[in-house]
């Protein structure tokens, strides 16, 4: 059979720990066999951050910039014990967080469902995809507590030297005080990429604040989003028969929890980092949740949305057996090869895409799954629980 050809090579991102062992199989069980693969590799296991003084990580970022496509293995963000343990010259930073400081998107979050994993919310048949703005707010805050009476205020310097200059509270015992801030220039980022993601996977984009209570703050969310709408999406929207729907955030969780599913939420940092811990529970496990970063001007950056499963690792090169689903970062190899598919036009490759995905849900659908899983699926579902290498023969089996 002759493999499938590519034009432009996707940005290749290894990782760490047992992501990394899960990684070089993926490629060797679904993907070689198949695809004559184009790719530019960037190390990004610590090891190599290290040498290199995380210049690898720039520079694997600056190539998602530069060809618009990456795949990216789970990465270790180190901690004091961290540096310890692979003798680190300093705390790197996250390479997520760089990655996105680089591409200035937004990480939208979907489950993948199987028939016999039911949500814990009866109403939900379909994904909802989380849009979390990943910038400022209480993230950036600054907070202080404040000692006893006193009064705090709110000050803003223009460069010319104006003042605006308001009383927060006049404390007449302790208390806490704490200040926010966000930029028109990233929340009009969040909105472009939420409104091409929408036009891009066709589902209707649901976008919640509370703009009644903060009329200044959220309000200025909701009039960005409402002006590019109008002025550079409705029509695009309409004639996709999709819908954009701003709604209070107490109204949202209400709504969401009704609905079927089949929509992408958009939401500001804190709400989107409560609400995505929420609904991916709801829907199973972080190990059947895809993520994708997607900047403003249409880069994609493909990743898992777990860890880098450490503990198995241990178990791993103590030479146990290890059950470690690797359903997230295949997602992400299918979504960054379909998307480079489309964006080359290459038809073959983004069927290529679709059938390892079916061949994955086939799969789990026959009741073969690892570890993690069989407490998951409805009471009296036939399954046979396998390690990680044997579920992928089992996909290829299916291919
Ligand atoms: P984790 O790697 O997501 O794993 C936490 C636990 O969740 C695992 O011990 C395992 O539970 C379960 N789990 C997660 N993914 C699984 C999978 N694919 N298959 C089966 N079980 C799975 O989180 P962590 O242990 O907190 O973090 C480990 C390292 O990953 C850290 O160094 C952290 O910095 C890094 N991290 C990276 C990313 C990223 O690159 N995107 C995200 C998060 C964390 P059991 O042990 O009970 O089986
Ligand atoms: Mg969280």
């Amino acid at each position: 059979m002759a493999k499938i050809q590519m034009k432009t090579p996707l940005v290749e991102m290894d990782g760490d720990e047992m992501t990394r062992i899960l990684w070089q199989m993926i490629k060797d069980k679904l993907i070689l066999p198949y695809v004559d693969l184009k790719t530019e590799y960037y190390d990004l296991g610590l090891p190599e951050r290290e040498r290199t003084k995380d210049q690898v990580t720039v520079d694997a970022a600056n190539a998602n910039k530069k060809y618009g496509v990456a795949v990216k293995c789970a990465t270790i963000t180190p901690n004091r014990q961290r540096v310890e343990e692979y003798n680190l010259s300093e705390m790197w930073k996250s390479p997520n967080g760089t990655i996105r400081a680089i591409l200035d998107g937004t990480v939208f979050r979907a489950p993948i469902l199987i028939d016999s994993v039911k949500p814990q919310v009866r109403s939900w048949k379909k994904p909802i995809t989380i849009a979390r703005h990943a910038y400022g707010d209480v993230y950036k805050a600054t907070e202080y507590r404040i000692p006893g009476e006193g009064k705090a205020e709110l000050l803003f310097t223009a460069k010319d030297g104006t003042e605006m200059r308001e009383t927060i509270y006049d404390f007449e015992c302790a208390g806490v005080l704490q200040g926010q801030y966000n930029k028109d220039s990233s929340i009009v980022s969040f909105a472009h990429s939420c409104f091409k993601f929408a036009l891009e996977t066709e589902q209707d984009l649901w976008f919640s604040t509370k703009d009644t209570i903060s009329k200044q703050y959220d309000q200025t969310f909701k009039l960005i989003f409402e002006d590019i709408y109008e002025k550079e999406y409705k029509a695009a929207f309409e004639q996709k028969g999709i819908t954009y729907f701003y709604t209070l955030i107490d109204d949202a969780v209400a709504r969401v929890i009704r609905s079927e599913g089949g929509f992408i939420w958009a939401c500001k940092n804190y709400d989107g980092d409560v609400m995505s811990d929420m609904v991916s529970t709801a829907f199973g496990s972080l190990a059947m949740m895809t993520s994708v970063l997607v900047s403003p001007d249409g880069k994609f950056e493909y990743e898992a949305a777990h860890g880098t499963v450490t503990r198995h690792y241990y178990r791993y090169l103590k030479g146990e057996e290890t059950s470690t689903n690797p359903m997230a970062t295949i997602f992400a190899w299918t979504g960054a090869l379909r998307k480079r598919g489309e964006l080359d036009a290459l038809p073959d490759l983004v069927a290529f895409a679709d059938r390892l995905e079916a061949a994955c849900l086939k799969t789990l659908n026959d009741g073969i799954m690892t570890k993690d899983l069989v407490g998951l699926v409805e009471k009296g579902t036939p399954v046979t629980a396998v390690n990680s290498a044997a579920f992928m023969d089992a996909i290829a089996e299916r291919m």
